[in-house]
This record gives structure tokens, sequence and C-alpha cells, in this order.
């Protein structure tokens, strides 16, 4: 199979149109078999649900070249099932998770020429999305529904310079509500993020750290990426939200995984005081998510007050440093990873 004649290595995180996309269409109670098209428009009603009442979620993985020549996507059951519980808390209906792996399987085969060589560091970003395509005009669910996959080859996170910690601020909005829909991956909770994301880049920080928004005491998240910490014992600690407002970030899960049951670390999941960042009690911070694994967290800054981590200002941390080549080991087939968590595809 011949590549497409693209300048890997110099790829940004932008859309670029591939040979095809997935589509399956949901109406009068049940999908279609669905399959590949290569019209990458939609056209839709002016009164679909989607456009008055938000019914949209999605998905974000990716797909890439092993060092022996296979292409490959990390635990796509882990994002069908994530998928599935982000339908059901929107009233959208539950597209299959066997299926919705054979989808993803199904578009990146037939955009093979799109898969980005090993070792340019760029990979073949994978969306899956659904929304309410029938018509509504009253407050209701709609009827039919599209469920969509998207790909397009992306660049590496990290260009020259690599991961240089950035520095976050502490955000004066909230990302989700108490028990709200901050644990789906709805299109509508990023809505409301692009203001304080505006306004954070303006003031010269790279993304918000969001606290609780019952109390604004604890650690969330940002507004795209969950967040780790490390303590002067070296133990991981994750920031648990007992109002379920943070996104199950497979990352994370993943990297909980590795610390516990492949580097012999301690993690300690639970939920976090901002005060306890302040007072200095972590040595080391990161975001985490599948588009760069872990970007090290350098500074949070609080109106006045300023927080750097001693173990990871300058570049990343010791600690982040060992999870990420592990993990992105296991990614590529370097390292032995857990059963199923690589999943080939052709
Ligand atoms: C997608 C997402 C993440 C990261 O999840 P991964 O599965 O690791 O990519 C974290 N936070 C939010 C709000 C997200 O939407």
């Amino acid at each position: 199979m011949e590549k497409k004649d693209l300048d890997w290595g110099s790829l940004g995180f932008s859309y670029m149109k591939t040979d095809y996309s997935y589509v399956c269409n949901y109406h009068d109670g049940a999908w279609e078999e669905g399959g590949l098209t290569t019209d990458h428009t939609v056209v839709l009603s002016e009164c679909a649900g989607i456009l008055h009442y938000c019914q949209e979620c999605f998905e974000g993985l990716k797909a890439y070249t092993t060092e022996s020549g296979d292409i490959v996507c990390f635990r796509p059951d882990l994002n069908a099932k994530r998928m599935a519980d982000s339908e059901k808390r929107l009233v959208m209906p539950q597209f299959p998770e066997d299926k919705f792996v054979e989808a993803v399987k199904q578009v990146v085969k037939a955009n093979a020429a799109w898969v980005p060589p090993f070792g340019s560091g760029a990979t073949l970003y994978i969306r899956p999305l659904m929304f309410a395509t029938g018509e509504v005009i009253g407050v209701k669910p709609a009827d039919a529904y599209q469920f969509r996959i998207l790909v397009t080859p992306v660049g590496p996170y990290f260009k020259a310079g690599a991961g240089k910690p950035i520095t976050i601020c502490v955000a004066k909005y909230d990302r989700a509500a108490p028990h709200g829909t901050g644990n789906i991956k709805a299109g509508l909770n990023y809505a409301m993020s692009l203001y304080p994301y505006e306004l954070a880049h303006k003031n010269g920080f790279s993304e918000n750290l969001y606290l609780d928004s019952e109390t604004r005491t604890y650690v969330e998240e940002t507004g795209g990426a969950n967040v780790l910490f490390v303590d002067k014992d070296g133990t991981l600690v994750v920031p648990k939200s007992f109002t379920d407002s943070i996104l199950p970030s497979i990352t994370r899960r993943s990297l909980v995984h590795v610390a516990e049951h492949m580097l012999g670390m301690r993690v300690d999941e639970r939920p976090v005081k901002f005060q306890e960042v302040l007072d200095g009690e972590f040595v080391e911070c990161g975001l985490c998510g599948t588009a760069a694994v872990i970007s090290p967290v350098g500074h949070i800054v609080d109106g006045d007050k300023e927080v750097t981590f001693e173990k990871g200002c300058e570049k990343m941390g010791p600690v982040m440093e060992k999870l990420r080549t592990t993990l992105t080991g296991i990614q590529s087939g370097a390292v032995e990873g857990p059963e199923g968590w690589v999943c080939k595809i052709c």
C-alpha cells in the first residue's frame, strides 16, 4: 500500500480530509447496516435536534504504525464503552460496542495510506461522533441519529523542544456542574469552556485548571485532560471527584494500571484539595489524554498565588517521564503491556 505524499513530520493538529469516513444512521428504532462513505459532509434539517438541544457526544483515539509495520490502535473497547455511557446520559440510542470497534477498524483500514509511518511521531486521529438528526421543536429527545467516524492525520503533539512544562491557571469559571455531564464526552461540555479557554490564553496560560464547582476546594481537571500529581514520597496522586464530574480518561486509567502493576508504584486516587497543591505537597504535575499521553505542568497560578513543581518545572519530572515512556512503549509495541491493550487493525 502506497502512503500518501505528506510531510508527516510537519503536520499540525488540524483537520484534513482523507479518503473515507464511516457513517451509520438510526431511525425507526434501529441502526442501519452502516459503512464507508467518501462524502465528508452532513446535510441536516434546520430542525435537527443537534442544532437546538445539543444532543451530541464524541470520542477521540488514534491509530499509528508500530516498529514492525502493523497499524494498531489503543484500547478502542474503552472508547466504545465510554461512548455508550455518553449516549445513555444524553438519551441517545446505544451504538453497539462491538460494532463501534469494528467500525473503527474498517475506517482505519480503508485509510491505511493516511496512517503516518513509524517514527514520524504523527498519528491518525480517529473521531467517532453521534448527533441527533431527527426533527424536534419542543424539548425532547430526537427519534433519528447519525453515528459517524472521521479520521485525519495529525502531527506529533510535542514538536522540537519536546515536552517543556506548561503553566496553567485556576479558572474563575466552572467546567461541569456537580452530578452534571462532566463525566461524559459531550460537545456541550466544550462549548462553555471556550470562553475561559480564550481568556486563559489571553492572559498567557496554556490551560485552565477547574476546581469542583460545588465547593471550589478540590482539584478536578483541565478543559480537556485529567490531572496527575506526584507527592514527595513518589506516590502517584490522582484527583477523584465526589460529585462524579471528572471525565474518565482512558490514558489516566491506563497510567494508573501501569504505575501499580508494572512500575510497582503506590497510587492514591482520592479527592485532592487545591490547598495541598498550594502548600507544596506535590513535586510533579502532569495533564493526561490521548493526544500527548502526559504533558508536564511546571507552574499553576491562582490569582496572585503561584505554585512551582520543583522536580518538573525545567523539564518533565522523572516519575512522569517514566510513566510516559512506559505507556508509549506499550503503545508502540516496544514494551509488553497487558493483554488486549494494543488492537491490531492491519
Ligand atoms: C477526552 C477528555 C480527556 C482525556 O481522555 P482520554 O481518554 O485519555 O483521551 C480528559 N478530559 C476531558 C474533559 C476530555 O474530554
